[in-house]
Order: structure tokens, then sequence, then C-alpha cells
């Protein structure tokens, strides 16, 4: 995906820091809200994966959940690979610091 410098408009690759034609700094995007996919640890239903999923792209995560039980059912089970993978790939949430109080109440 290119990017465009905001000033003149010239097409960049997505990894430029700077416009090649007049030398502007480019801000720094980042893929999806800029949050970590982590599992959380409260407010999970299984492993935390539809939260995770849900909050790192800004999803509702009961949309999330319908789509994933609607995709296990319609796909025979290919979604629940995909649940396993991710639950083994995306890392869980660390351990909530002494008095850091659980977000998501
Ligand atoms: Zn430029």
């Amino acid at each position: 995906m290119a990017v465009f410098c905001y000033r003149c408009g010239t097409g960049l690759p997505a990894s430029a820091r700077f416009c090649s034609n007049c030398g502007t700094v480019l801000p720094v995007t980042q893929p999806g809200s800029g949050r970590p996919m982590i599992r959380p640890r409260v407010g999970r239903q299984i492993a935390g994966v539809c939260l995770a999923l849900a909050r790192h792209n800004g999803w509702d995560v009961g949309v999330v959940r319908i789509l994933a039980v609607l995709g296990l059912v319609l796909t025979s089970g290919l979604i629940g690979v995909a649940y396993v993978a991710a639950w083994i790939g995306i890392p869980e949430e660390p351990a909530g610091a002494p008095g850091e109080y659980p977000p998501g109440i």
C-alpha cells in the first residue's frame, strides 16, 4: 500500500519516512488501532481470541463472537482450527501489576 505526501501529494512506498520530492517528514502509520494484539484476561469467554480481535480492530466483541459461531457452523469447524491457531499465536495479556484495575468493566 502506497502512502502520499500530505504536502505535495507525491506517491511514496509504505515504508517511506520522508518525502523524496519535498523532504517532508511523514507521520509513522501503524496498522490497526496501534494497540498490540493480546488476549485480555478480563471479559473473555473461552480463550479471549474474539475479544483480542475486537479490541485490536475496534470492532464490537458481540459481533465478532456471533460471526465466529456462525463461521464455526458454516465452515464445518474450519474457524475452530483458526481459533486454536489464534489461541496459540496471540500472546496472553501479562498478569496485572498490583493496583492496576482491570479495564473493560
Ligand atoms: Zn512531499
